[in-house]
């Protein structure tokens, strides 16, 4: 096993992650199989069970997403919650060892114990194979989060600097990621804050094999001679990354650079591996630097100021309309505006908000928590269902279009979901009967489970490419009320998705309407930059009006990513090239 650590310096927000998922996505590009470990020096052992209630579930859940998302969609893998150690689980980890008398009693310190619980951990998870193969992978990219100097990393640092010290040379690499600023009116590249960032690593036992440095431009040469010699890096190691105009363009950024060379020679795989074969990346960076004809999605959500909460949902929207050869262009609608309260106090926010809704060519309503800004959705949903609007409903999405539903077809005013409203006499979204009242957290219904398509000839069973059934990840508490399915299909609703009981719903259509779906799951964390979303590929090929097309020749593709392909290499027939990379 080689390892490839990724630490960042002089400020925050240089995009080390992006940098550390574009060093994997190249090193798999050579025929290397990849797997990565993200480490946040912060406390809590599970940033799903963070402040779970009072301060808003939907944040936190979304905290796992960012920090393992970008990996798993880079490198088409499927990592696990341990992927991710923050310092929390690792004292945890220690302190439970230390009460069942696994330290005999002896002094717990954090050197050597808490040190050696990281070397173990990262060891432990970076044998786990994560694309659907038997042995473990070739390298482990290892993100250490936070800038050098930080308080809360000091442990992981020292403890990664043993961990090189005992994989030894030829199995460690350690690219730092740093910011070269650009200050006067000449335009002067400033070496000082990498050269002191350097020095603070080295001060704490770890030396760069690699300088990743963030610019506007590319290095001066003599810039990189500069670096090279202040902080003992060979130039070819020193690499620019440089603002680009979409994220594709960073694997090959590295790739132009040769960084690939500087990584495999670190790892003495120079000559082992292949080239990379980067095809894909090169038409997507390509295509997506080209495309004009935009397309607008509305996002009617709770959370609209912090777009980081949805990033998936965005990425999985941007792999759709990339694939449709469209401009994502998507319109933030804070769902509590659209509400007539809003009209009354503030009359702009609620114009501007329905004039986005107006001017949208699809409609989606992701997931959420709580009851601020639910009637709303309810309203967005009844506007895309009044004007065949394209309308996608994820989770909560697909909730509020049952008791949109409820409400204005079966005439049900008071319907609702017992989560907003426990005492509502028409009942259409209770909680799930596992789940425990009183004992929130774990009630979750979680992670991977399989929907039973119910109906060949609905949109979404042929967007999945004809398959009986697909396998999606959920994250809810509440259900569709079951005994309501009669009442809400014999007045048109469709469930044409359940799970293996029949009585749990999973998939709606409007039959009559163009496109109008909802989804208990999250189709969106199953999108890959070569292969969209079935889902997400279906609002927007209806929103740009190439549904129908889509519906006759079925992307079969897809079909792979949703249910048994968790990552492998055998990449299906792609949209953009023959030789497929990812
Ligand atoms: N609040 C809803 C539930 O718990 C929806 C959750 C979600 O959208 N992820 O079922």
């Amino acid at each position: 096993m080689k390892y490839v650590l990724v630490t960042g310096g002089v400020v925050s927000g240089l995009g080390k992650g992006v940098t550390a998922s574009s060093i994997g996505v190249v090193l798999k590009a050579c025929g290397l199989r990849v797997t990565s470990v993200k480490i946040d020096p912060y406390l809590n052992t599970d940033a799903g069970t963070m402040s779970p209630f009072e301060h808003g579930r939907y944040l936190c859940w979304t905290m796992v997403d960012l920090d393992l998302g970008n990996y798993e969609r880079f490198l088409d893998i499927k990592l696990t919650r341990d992927n991710n150690i923050t310092t929390g689980k690792i004292y945890q980890s220690v302190i439970d060892k230390e009460r069942r008398g696994d330290y005999l009693g002896k002094t717990v310190q954090v050197v050597p114990h808490i040190t050696d619980a990281i070397q173990e951990w990262i060891e432990r998870v970076s044998m786990i194979p994560v694309d659907g193969k038997e042995d473990p992978v070739d390298v482990c990219v290892i993100e250490l989060g936070g800038t050098i100097g930080d308080i809360e990393s000091m442990p992981f640092i020292e403890a990664l600097g043993q961990f090189s010290y005992r994989v030894g040379p030829g199995n460690f690499c350690l690219v730092h990621v740093s910011l070269v600023p650009v200050l006067n009116v000449v335009g002067e590249q400033k070496t000082k804050p990498t050269q002191h960032s350097v020095r603070g690593l080295r001060g704490l036992g770890l030396t760069p094999n690699i300088l990743a440095c963030r610019s506007t431009k590319p290095l001066d040469d003599n810039v990189k001679e500069k670096l090279s010699q202040f902080c003992h890096v060979p130039v070819a190691n020193v690499i620019t990354l440089y603002d680009v105009s979409n994220i594709w363009h960073i694997p090959l950024l590295l790739r132009d650079q040769k960084a690939h060379e500087a990584i495999l020679r670190e790892l003495n795989l120079m000559g082992v591996v292949g080239e990379p074969m980067l095809d894909e990346w090169t038409e997507r960076a390509k295509i997506c630097d080209t495309l004009l004809e935009p397309v607008r999605i509305a996002m009617v959500g709770k959370y609209t100021g912090l777009s980081d909460s949805y990033i998936s949902v965005l990425k999985a929207l941007l792999h759709a309309s990339i694939y449709c050869r469209r401009k994502l262009v998507v319109e933030w609608v804070p769902s509590a505006d659209l509400e007539d309260t809003t009209a009354m106090e503030l009359p702009d926010a609620h114009e501007t908000a329905w004039n986005a809704l107006r001017g949208a060519d699809g409609i989606l309503v992701p997931g959420g928590f709580g009851d601020r800004g639910v009637l709303g959705k309810i309203l967005a949903a009844k506007y895309a269902r009044e004007n065949n609007i394209p309308f996608l409903g994820i989770c909560l999405g697909m909730q509020i279009a049952v008791i949109e539903y409820a409400r204005s077809v079966l005439g049900l005013k008071d319907a609702n979901s017992t989560e907003f409203d426990p005492n509502t006499k028409n009942p259409c979204v209770i909680p799930m009967p596992e789940g425990s009242k009183t004992i929130m957290g774990g009630t979750m219904r979680l992670g991977s489970r399989r929907t039973y398509f119910q109906d060949g000839g609905c949109k979404s069973v042929k967007l999945y490419g004809n398959v009986g059934h697909v396998d999606e990840r959920h994250r809810h508490r509440y259900e569709v009320n079951p005994d309501m399915i009669t009442k809400l299909e014999s007045a048109g609703l469709s469930f044409v998705g359940k799970d293996e009981t029949g009585r749990r719903m999973e998939v709606l259509e409007l039959p009559t309407h163009p496109y109008f779906i909802g989804a208990q799951f999250h189709p969106e964390f199953r999108s890959r930059p070569g292969r969209p979303s079935a889902l997400f590929l279906g609002l927007i090929a209806a929103s740009c009006g190439q549904l129908d097309g889509l519906l006759r020749d079925p992307p079969r593709h897809l079909h792979g990513m949703a249910t048994a392909n968790r990552g492998t290499q055998s990449a299906p027939r792609s949209p953009f090239s023959t030789a497929a990379s990812t």
